[in-house]
């Protein structure tokens, strides 16, 4: 076991390895997974939360892009769609609020512009489309 955070160094916090089961639709993690999310990281309480936060970004983003170029996307679902946009509001608003008072995220994983670039690129798809 590691002795120190992979993503921010930070060393005598208890470290946790982050398992990527199932990612934001329910679908398990395939070619979609990064080949650097393949090798066991291990992080510490509040980039164990960035991390999952940076991982449903992937999916939604991987799901944006395909409904950008007509493909096949979870995100054609209205239902679906919603819930990812209340998941990527939910992800701004808390890189931007910390782990905890006085924790800032260390936002090396994902930053709080490209949730917001992302959450509002999603919101303009689809309005007075098709
Ligand atoms: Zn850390």
């Amino acid at each position: 076991m590691p002795s120190a955070c992979d993503a921010c160094g930070a060393t005598g916090a208890p470290l946790a390895k982050v398992s990527l089961g199932r990612d934001f639709f329910g679908r398990t993690y395939d070619r979609l997974t990064p080949s650097s999310d393949r090798s066991p990281a291990w992080y510490c309480p509040r980039c164990s939360d960035e991390k999952r936060m940076q991982s449903d970004y992937r999916v939604i983003k991987a799901a944006a892009e395909a409904l950008a170029g007509g493909g096949e996307s979870p995100l054609a679902d209205p239902g679906t769609r919603d819930r990812a946009l209340e998941r990527l509001g939910g992800i701004v608003a808390r890189l931007g609020s910390g782990f905890e008072p006085g924790q800032p995220f260390a936002q090396k994983l994902l930053t709080p512009a490209e949730a917001e670039a992302l959450l509002s690129g999603l919101k303009g798809a689809g309005v007075g489309g098709g």
